[in-house]
């Protein structure tokens, strides 16, 4: 939980950071360098395991370093050999943790400053243990992973390895790379951001700058007040919200929204007959937009986005409206220092180029909210 310290207004920066650690999806290895993650069509292997692919071999040198030297050359060639990365996926970088802090013991309780002047080191992130313990799933894929790193890692230790499982499944965070949230680019832990507790409302936005993560504040918050980020889509019934954040994160939110009676946005969103969007309905979507993501929500400046690409009819009073919130949005969440900025507020010069500013709008703010590439 992170409680605010101080005032902010929406478009200040909470949070700016590095993952503390990262490791590159296993869909797009091969087309992407594990060590700096760009995309490059001239890639060389690891020679020992033939896993990991580097763009340098100064990307080689910095990942072995860092962690691929501990042990993990030697459980990726095992991997490699088995040829068992397809059941692994998601498990790798729990892997990666486990053995880069065996390797790297004073990386354990290195202490990282948080936001709210406290300290904070992985192993005091959240675990939920217990939870985890009796859901199956998890426990399944943690016993595959043992068994994995029990016949190649020497002195490997059961509850150590849990641990580790347990902090990387509860607290990672995904770096994305397309418009469609399905294509991943990293699993990353960063160790501020893990302090940030679910709200199906929340105040504050992640926007990244290539690896870097910043969290900004999209609404007005107050010195005492929680800073909260969402887990899940909040465009979602609260019945399915409550039912993802159960099975995924086990517990029953009890936010704003979800205590609100009135709350069912499947409803009103059906009630608001807003598809499609009209001259008459626009300014109740924006309303209820608003209520749901948040004055200054980047998501919502890509949802006026696509009712424009849509070609609703609206006249032109409204369709300007609805580029001109979406902009103002972009001014407040990204922030007139993001490389985005400009292209996102310059003006479409005609007919012709509208619906391209539209499309590289949209795509630009989702490389803000899920990454880059
Ligand atoms: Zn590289
Ligand atoms: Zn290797
Ligand atoms: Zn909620």
């Amino acid at each position: 939980m992170l409680i605010a310290k101080r005032d902010y207004e929406p478009g200040d920066v909470i949070i700016s950071e590095q993952p503390f650690i990262y490791i590159l999806d296993d869909q797009i290895r091969g087309s992407f360098c594990d060590s700096c993650l760009q995309e490059s069509g001239s890639l060389t292997r690891c020679s020992d395991c033939m896993f990991l692919y580097y763009c340098s071999s100064e990307c080689r040198e910095k990942d072995w370093e860092a962690h691929h030297k501990y042990e993990e050359c030697k459980v990726f060639k095992k991997i490699m050999d088995d040829q068992v990365v397809e059941q692994f996926d998601r498990q790798m970088l729990a892997i990666r943790v486990y053995l880069t802090l065996r390797g790297r013991p004073e990386l354990k309780d290195k202490k990282f400053d948080m936001p709210d002047g406290s300290t904070k080191s992985f192993n005091e992130i959240m675990t939920n243990e217990e939870h985890l313990k009796n859901s199956p799933g998890h426990f399944r894929s943690f016993l595959m992973v043992s068994e994995l790193l029990l016949s190649v890692v020497s002195g490997f230790e059961f509850q150590e390895f849990f641990n580790v499982f347990c902090r990387v499944c509860m607290n990672s965070a995904i770096l994305g790379m397309t418009l469609s949230m399905t294509r991943q680019l990293a699993d990353c832990i960063y160790m501020q951001y893990s302090m940030l507790n679910h709200s199906c409302r929340k105040n504050s936005q992640p926007i990244y700058k290539g690896m870097n993560h910043e969290v900004r504040a999209i609404s007005k918050i107050k010195a005492g007040e929680e800073i909260t980020t969402s887990y899940i889509d909040v465009l979602q019934s609260r019945e399915e919200r409550r039912r993802l954040l159960r099975i995924i994160w086990f517990f029953d939110c009890e936010c704003i929204r979800c205590q609100s009676n009135d709350d069912d946005i499947v409803m009103e969103i059906d009630s608001l007959d807003v598809m499609p969007l009209n001259d008459r309905n626009l300014e109740k979507m924006l309303v209820l937009l608003d209520k749901i993501l948040g004055e200054y929500s980047p998501k919502a400046s890509a949802i006026c986005m696509t009712f424009l690409m849509e070609n609703c009819p609206l006249n032109q009073k409204n369709r300007s409206r609805l580029l001109e919130k979406a902009k103002k949005v972009i001014t407040v969440a990204l922030g007139v220092d993001h490389p985005f900025y400009r292209i996102l507020t310059s003006q479409p010069k005609d007919a012709k180029s509208y619906f391209e500013f539209c499309m590289k709008f949209m795509n630009l703010i989702h490389r803000a909210i899920y990454g880059f590439s």
